[in-house]
Parts: structure tokens; sequence; C-alpha cells
């Protein structure tokens, strides 16, 4: 098993064996917190499909391209792990360990299905990838549809940019607290997130103290 491979196989493990220790009031307060995010993940699918099935449809799914589901190259949080496993199928789950069992020798993405992505949530990285040729053809025809893309990578920013209290560094710290760790957990190792973490603490300090005058 790849090192890729393994920390995928490894968070999804680790998720799905916590979650069934879990009582059923406790999973639902889990499935609470994400009610909103799901909301807004039903939004952003719903601009893809009205605004680029076409597009994508021509340039990618007709010849199997699917450039947006290249080898490894996504980037996936836990929380994104959190997410898909809380909403998954017991058969889903074990689809994504059948096929990250197996060496992926080809040039696409181990996750990529004949009918798609195999993820149920499939990771924010990808949910918000746009390639150029999708973005001319559909922006600089339409200044609304660019409109709407840039409300919903703000809307993005609210779940997983940490200048704030977000839900992906939320579900991470949650873990942590249940006493887990995973490489995944980019919110909670990794250098640049943790620096926008300690400015927006250094600025919600000084704001503080005005306050106080
Ligand atoms: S965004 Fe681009 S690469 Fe991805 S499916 Fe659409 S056309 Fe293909
Ligand atoms: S996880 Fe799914 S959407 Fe993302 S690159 Fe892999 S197959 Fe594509």
């Amino acid at each position: 098993m790849s090192d890729y491979h393994q920390e995928q196989f490894k968070a999804i493990v680790l998720v799905r064996n916590h979650l069934k220790t879990l009582s059923p009031s406790e999973l639902a307060r889990l499935k609470a917190r994400i009610r909103s995010y799901l909301r807004f993940r039903k939004e952003v699918d719903q601009f893809f499909r009205h605004r680029f099935s076409k597009v994508c449809t021509q340039k990618c799914y007709q010849n199997h391209y699917s450039a947006c589901c290249n080898r490894e190259g996504i980037i996936t949080f836990f929380a994104d792990v959190v997410i898909n496993v809380l909403m998954s199928s017991g058969n889903e789950m074990d689809r994504l360990l059948q096929v990250l069992r197996v060496p992926n020798l080809g040039p696409k993405c181990v996750y990529l299905g004949k009918n798609g992505c195999l993820w149920r949530v499939k990771p924010i990285v990808c949910e918000m990838f746009l390639c150029e040729h999708a973005r001319r053809a559909v922006f600089d025809k339409d200044p609304r549809a660019l409109k709407a893309w840039e409300k919903l990578k703000r809307r993005e920013k609210r779940y997983t940019w940490p200048s704030r209290p977000i839900l992906f560094n939320t579900l991470e710290t949650y873990f942590i607290q249940e006493g887990y760790a995973s490489s995944l957990m980019y919110f909670h190792n990794s250098p640049g997130l943790m620096r926008v973490k300690a400015l927006a603490r250094k600025k919600g300090t000084k704001e503080k103290r005005k306050r106080k005058g």
C-alpha cells in the first residue's frame, strides 16, 4: 500500500470505528453539526448541475478524460473523511477500503469508479475545483454565474478557512479530544493553517483588549 493509500485507509477506519462506539444521540449530535455544511454542498451541487454539466460532459465525461480526478492529486481533509463516513452506508465504506487495498497503477484517482467518484460526499477540494477550460466556457459568457460562484467560494471559507471557528477544525478537534491522531488533520499539523489560526487568535485578543479599553 502506498503512503497515500495508507493514510486514507487509516483515517477512514479510525472514523468508522469511532462512530460505531457512539450512542444514537451522540451520532445525531455529530450529524446536526454538519447539517448546514450539507445544505451548502447541495447548493454547490445544484450550481454545477445547472451551469457546468454541459461543458463537463462534453470535455470530460464522454471521453473518460476527467481531468478533475488525477492520481493522488487531491487533498483530503480529515473532516472530509468524517463527513463522508457519517453520510455513507457500510457498503459504500467497504468499497472505499477495497479500492485502497489495491495498488493504483493508472493515471486517475483511486476513488474514481465507473460511475464517477466513490465518495458519497466528496472532498471539498474536489467539489470546488474548476479547470480553466470550464471557467472560460461558462464565466466568459455569463457574469452572473461568476458572481454566484464567487459567493459560493466565500461560503466555502466559512467551513474551511480557519481565520475564525470553522467546522473542519472543530471536527478535527473533536477527534483529537477523543484521543485520535491522523496525518490528515491539517488544521492541527499544517504550518500554514496553524499560522492562520494563530494570527486570528492574536487579532481576536487585540480586539478584546481594545473593547475593554
Ligand atoms: S471542471 Fe474541467 S476537468 Fe473537471 S470535469 Fe469539468 S471540464 Fe473536466
Ligand atoms: S476523490 Fe472523487 S472527486 Fe476527488 S479526485 Fe478522487 S474520484 Fe475525483
